[in-house]
């Protein structure tokens, strides 16, 4: 190591975003005695330069937000900073980028990479008061290109500001559409234990007096029992999306029947026990292997597409469970679109198919309601049941669904020419089990 100069005490701010580079000048400078301080941004240089006041800074200038030419240029509008040697360490060597530093308000100009032997001395050159320069004609050339360059970098930054604006404005509501609706969900059943409940204390007097049965208790008692069913059933699915988000769904894998599965779901929620017309068909599914999967949560899956298909299709309507299998198992296809035809669907594994004759789904919507708390309709029309025509739940079916299945390995997509209120445009959901969850039947 050779020996430099009494400068080689000095405090220097180095700025750079990449923490190889930062580690790198740190030790050669510290073995020469400077005091090293390091920013990973423009923005935190600023904030360091402005408590420590620095004898010396090192920019990079290709940073994330600000960049090194902004940075500096702030910093030349902060007192104490005004005269602070600025020099740009940079690996932009393309003609003009040395002058763009200069215009931007740097005193020096570094290449990267470093010459190690040389970079040292360099620093104390600058220290000692060297400034790099460029004529008058040539800086008025690059703060103009600067200025332009500042502006289009604005009017980017304006766009994107409102572009998350308007994301932001869309979560907000669905959020307080959210609100809205859980509490209905909620009050609904609430609404039915204490109505049933007050019915109750007074059918104890009643039969005392002979004017009721044990019958009617018993009917009662029934009733409050399906309400506290449901409050535990609305709870049930926000604890399920809040595990889902943060990637917590246990699956307790054990091989499984599909059709097994199928058939318990559609018995939770038969169309025939809830007043409703509708023909439900299943096709094919006897011979699809089994899955290795979680027979409760694949069970869930089913339900909650299965309650969909009758809420959205009007009576007289059908709902056709189909599955197919296909054995060309290769996982690097998982990347595709996920359409019935692709590739990937070809080479999944298992797909069962439930396709409804109900109001269908427009295109433009059918990526987001697979978002949580996403409904097509207005929740001020909202009305809770599972299985009317027309009802509605908390937007939180869908994306429990495919939370299920994508912790099966899974994928989950729907195809509908497109809503259309009268019924009869229909939609057709797809759940893809990909081949190593699938094993053939023993
Ligand atoms: P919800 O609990 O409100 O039913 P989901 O997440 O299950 O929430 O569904 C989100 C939205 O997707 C529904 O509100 C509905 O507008 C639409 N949707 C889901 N399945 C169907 C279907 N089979 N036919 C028509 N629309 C559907």
């Amino acid at each position: 190591m050779s020996q430099v100069s009494s400068k080689a005490t000095a405090t220097i701010l180095y700025i750079d975003d990449d923490p190889l580079n930062r580690s790198l000048v740190n030790r050669l400078l510290t073995s020469y005695n400077f005091n090293i301080i390091e920013a990973e941004s423009g923005l935190e240089g600023l904030q360091i330069a402005r408590q420590e006041t620095p004898e010396l800074i090192l920019m990079d200038i290709n940073m994330p937000g600000l960049d090194g030419h902004e940075t500096t240029t702030r910093m030349r509008s902060i007192s104490g900073l005004n005269d602070t040697p600025i020099i740009a360490v940079t690996a932009r060597t393309t003609k003009g980028e040395r002058e763009l530093a200069l215009a931007a308000g740097c005193d020096g100009y570094i290449t990267k990479p470093i010459d190690v032997d040389e970079f040292p001395h360099q620093i104390i050159a600058y220290l000692e008061g060297q400034k790099d320069t460029i004529s008058k004609d040539e800086q008025q050339h690059y703060l103009g290109q600067y200025s332009q360059k500042l502006v289009e970098r604005l009017e980017a930054k304006i766009l994107e500001l409102q572009e998350a604006n308007t994301r932001l404005q869309k979560i907000d509501k669905i959020k307080s559409d959210f609100v809205t609706v859980a509490a209905h969900e909620l009050r609904t059943p609430i609404t039915l234990v204490y109505g049933y409940a007050r019915l109750l204390q007074s059918a104890v007097g009643e039969i005392n007096r002979g004017e009721s049965t044990t019958d009617y208790v018993d009917d009662l008692a029934n009733k409050i029992y399906s309400s506290v069913h449901r409050l535990s059933e609305v709870v049930n699915d926000i604890l399920n999306i809040t595990l889902i988000e943060a990637d917590e769904m246990r699956i307790d894998h054990k091989p499984v029947h599909l059709k097994a599965v199928i058939n318990a779901a559609l018995k939770g929620i038969n169309p025939d026990e809830n007043n409703r017309v509708l023909s439900v068909t299943l096709e094919d599914l006897d011979d699809l292997p089994q899955i290795n999967g979680d027979r409760t949560r694949l069970q869930q899956l089913f339900w909650n597409i299965f309650s969909n298909a009758i809420k959205f299709t009007p009576d007289h309507g059908s709902i056709l469970v189909k599955g197919w299998t296909a054995h060309l198992p290769e996982a690097s296809s998982k990347q595709e679109a996920f359409t019935p035809t692709s590739a990937y669907a070809k080479q999944g594994g298992v797909v069962v198919m439930i396709k409804d004759t109900g109001i269908g789904i427009d295109p433009s919507e059918q990526k987001d309601i697979f978002e949580r708390f996403y409904m097509v309709k207005d929740s001020a029309y909202h009305t809770s049941s599972k299985t009317a025509f027309g009802g509605g739940g908390m937007g939180l079916g869908l994306p429990i669904a495919q939370g299920i299945v994508e912790a099966h390995g899974g994928r989950i997509w729907v195809e509908s020419a497109g809503r259309n209120a009268e019924g009869n445009s229909g939609s057709a959901f797809y759940v893809l089990f990909p081949a190593d969850t699938t094993k053939q039947q023993d």
